[in-house]
């Protein structure tokens, strides 16, 4: 009997999962403007309870160095919580943070990083593989929309060379 209820809401908890991610990852298309050629379509979105920021790379747009989308949004929950220690929040971004925004994860305190398509070029884990903290968890997720995603920035870099 118990072991019927656990499974009941184990499968409840999964169930639950996948909306949750369903909606992380909605939000996270919506945000990429892919008519903006300027930068590259990247998409950050932070989450704490039932609080969320997101945001796309307006790096060239705005002529600003910082403004990574993961940057984006994490000082937007700063200001929204009023506090540097984002450490009750997940991050996820559409492609792997450089080393700039990892800088900006350990700074505030945040655990726990998804992303979901690998950037060789100036990914900090692609080129940092031995990379460890123990404050810090960064966990590639592969689905459909690591795939979608992987479409559509190969879409942006074969259109940008043409
Ligand atoms: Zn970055």
């Amino acid at each position: 009997m118990y072991k019927i209820i656990l499974i009941i809401i184990y499968n409840k908890f999964i169930r639950y999962l996948k909306v949750m991610m369903n909606k992380i990852e909605e939000k996270l298309l919506k945000n990429i403007d892919i008519k903006n050629q300027n930068d590259i379509p990247v998409a950050a979105a932070i989450i704490q309870e039932k609080t969320i920021f997101v945001s796309q790379n307006t790096q060239y747009k705005n002529k600003k160095i910082n403004d990574h989308a993961e940057i984006i949004v994490i000082n937007n929950m700063i200001a929204f919580l009023n506090t540097f220690n984002l450490s009750k929040c997940k991050l996820y971004i559409t492609m792997e943070p450089c080393l700039m925004c990892v800088g900006a994860i350990l700074n505030s305190k945040i655990r726990e990083v998804y992303y979901y398509v690998e950037n060789q070029k100036t990914g900090f884990l692609s080129n940092n593989p031995n990379f460890f903290s123990k404050n810090l968890k960064i966990k590639k997720i592969n689905n459909d929309f690591s795939i979608q995603i992987k479409k559509l920035l190969k879409n942006y870099f074969s259109s940008i060379r043409k």
